[in-house]
């Protein structure tokens, strides 16, 4: 008989979420998730997706997932350390190892994957973790399973940082200790000062882990964060995903040959979950190919970001601190900001509200993801509606 706690448990807890607004529903889209998306037979310029380069609809990432899954089949049949390796992994691995300058690299199947499997296989219960306090969920996820310490630090607050470092280095009672930030800030599109926590990492000998999943792609010429600030022999873990400007799916981790060694002995998703299928990783292979190829892509994404960021503020909005082309519109108020995206939903513009508790009380933004994909004739359809809504709720003249 099915459990009555459980009907009671869910039953309450749905309710209470609805009566609150803040129950998702999520909306199938009827296209591919390019510039310009279909929902609910609808046209929306889409400003919601990740697909940084447009890489997701690339006709030549179309054609090696073909070419690899008609080759290999459409699943690769068991985790990588019984038989589920093939010749591609091996390929994409050495790939991510010259795109991040480092000796060596190891894949899995999803950025958030990677985090679960990286951050347990070297930090234990001895150890000390400094994290921001804005690091992604899989992060603080994966902090959890060491069962370390873990001690945050005031969002790129390198005071504080070094101040947590120093405390938790002459108290004696860690053994291991190790600095974990977001390469690129999802929610407000900052850069981490990563010159900083390299040296304060130096004078602490804490162990460096950089989340590059907003960065690669985007910065230092394709290669990422770390790359951008010529820190590559310095940062021991280089986590990146390959679902974001790389257009597909799965994650990794970059770093020293021994680092790379031991995760694929000791790290669990790596053990005990399927590998990636072989489409995935044949069109991660060319996207990577791309992107190192050429920085055309980079140079449209940034163009348009550019562009996007200088509309809006002429507007008269504010786009808070970003540097990358993640472009927030701040509009405080949580109810005006979900009214705002809703508004601009009807005007056939698809950004989505970011609130509380994703970010601050009273910082409420609406996220836009600018792409090399987009044209300007798509981003003037979005300023004009940006304009139109944002006058209509009074929130600029
Ligand atoms: C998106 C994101 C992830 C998750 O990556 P997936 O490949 O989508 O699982 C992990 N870390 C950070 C910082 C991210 O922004």
């Amino acid at each position: 008989m099915a459990s009555k706690t459980l009907a009671s448990f869910l039953q309450s807890n749905l309710a209470q979420l609805k009566s609150q607004g803040l129950y998702n529903t999520i909306e199938p889209m009827d296209s591919p998730n390019g510039p310009i998306i279909y929902m609910n037979g609808q046209e929306f310029v889409n400003l919601s997706s990740n697909n940084y380069l447009g890489l997701a609809t690339d006709a030549r990432m179309l054609n090696a997932a073909i070419q690899a899954t008609r080759k290999f089949g459409v699943g690769s049949g068991a985790v990588r350390t019984i038989n589920g390796t093939l010749s591609l992994h091996v390929e994409l691995e050495h790939k991510l190892a010259r795109f991040k300058h480092t000796e060596a690299a190891i894949s899995y199947q999803s950025g958030f994957n990677c985090n679960m499997a990286a951050i347990s296989a070297v930090m234990g219960e001895r150890d000390a973790i400094l994290s921001d306090e804005w690091n992604h969920a899989s992060i603080i996820d994966g902090c959890r399973l060491t069962r370390s310490k873990v001690i945050r630090y005031s969002h790129s607050d390198m005071d504080d940082l070094r101040r947590k470092a120093k405390e938790a280095r002459e108290s004696g009672n860690y053994e291991k200790i190790m600095v974990i930030t977001d390469g690129v800030f999802s929610m407000d599109g900052d850069i981490a000062k990563l010159p900083d926590i390299a040296e304060i990492a130096d004078s602490f000998d804490l162990i460096t882990y950089v989340d590059d999943a907003h960065g690669t792609g985007v910065l230092g010429g394709g290669a990422g964060t770390v790359k951008h600030f010529g820190l590559s022999d310095r940062i021991d873990f280089q986590i990146g995903t390959l679902s974001k400007a790389i257009g597909v799916i799965g994650g990794y981790v970059a770093g020293k040959q021994d680092l790379i060694d031991w995760l694929k002995v000791r790290s669990r998703p790596f053990l005990f979950s399927t590998a990636a299928t072989p489409g995935a990783v044949a069109a991660c292979i060319a996207a990577i190919e791309i992107v190192q190829g050429s920085e055309e892509l980079q140079h449209r994404l940034w163009e348009h970001a550019a562009y996007l960021q200088k509309g809006l503020k002429d507007l008269g909005f504010s786009i808070g601190r970003t540097e990358t082309p993640i472009t927030p519109c701040i509009i405080g108020n949580e109810e005006t900001t979900q009214k705002f995206s809703s508004l601009l939903y009807e005007e056939g513009i698809y950004a989505k509200a970011i609130v509380f508790p994703t970010v601050a009380k009273g910082a409420g933004r609406v996220r836009n993801m600018p792409t090399a994909a987009h044209t300007t004739e798509m981003l003037d359809r979005a300023l004009a509606a940006y304009g139109k809504v944002g006058r209509e709720l009074g929130l600029i003249g």
